[in-house]
């Protein structure tokens, strides 16, 4: 794995394998490809964080799905979450009646997967299921029935990489990677 990564005035260390993530990825697939088998949901990316994850994961959806994306910010650059959700890019497929399952990087506070919930609720799909590259149990402020598929539970530290960023910064990385000086 590669050496430590610094973003403008941070540094970050290796945190978790591509390969792991891949790993990870798969056996989600395999869990998607049964439960759905006989519908055709719709797969919701939330940019821009989910990019990679979203890309990854879709290749090992087997099964008929249609491909969607919406774009939310509450970080805005730094590394805290704000609550503050601002919609950037509102879905512009019909969802009525629909399976669909939000794409996410990483959740946090929930702020962010509770705002999402509650909009795309509002449109009647048939069920909205999550599946989230990484959670932070520790963080979370919200109960959600909808998070089914989960990567990876880490602590409550904060990553970069593999689409998720520092001030804009980081995204483009295949390993995830997190701030140094947090707890092991
Ligand atoms: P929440 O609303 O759950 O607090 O935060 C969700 C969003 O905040 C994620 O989609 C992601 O964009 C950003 N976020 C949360 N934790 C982290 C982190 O550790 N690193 C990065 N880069 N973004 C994070």
């Amino acid at each position: 794995m590669h050496n430590k990564m610094t973003i403008d005035d941070k540094t970050f260390e290796p945190f978790i394998e591509h390969n792991m993530i891949e790993k990870r990825i798969r056996l989600i697939g395999i869990q998607l490809n049964l439960e759905y088998e006989d519908k055709v949901p719709v797969f919701i990316g939330v940019l821009n964080g989910a990019l990679m994850f979203m890309a990854d994961l879709l290749k090992e959806v087997k099964i008929g799905c249609e491909v969607a994306f919406v774009k939310v910010a509450s970080y805005h650059g730094g590394t805290k979450s704000t609550g503050n959700i601002i919609e950037e890019l509102a879905l512009n497929i019909d969802i009525k009646g629909r399976d669909v399952i939000i794409v996410e990087d990483i959740i946090d506070t929930g702020s962010t997967l509770k705002f999402l919930i509650d909009k795309i609720k509002e449109k009647e799909p048939a069920s909205i299921k999550v599946a989230t590259l990484l959670l932070k149990p520790d963080a979370l402020q919200h109960q959600f029935k909808e998070i089914e598929f989960v990567g990876f539970e880490i602590a409550n530290d904060f990553v970069v990489g593999y689409g998720m960023d520092y001030k804009g910064l980081g995204r483009n990385t295949c390993d995830i990677y997190r701030l140094s000086g947090q707890k092991p």
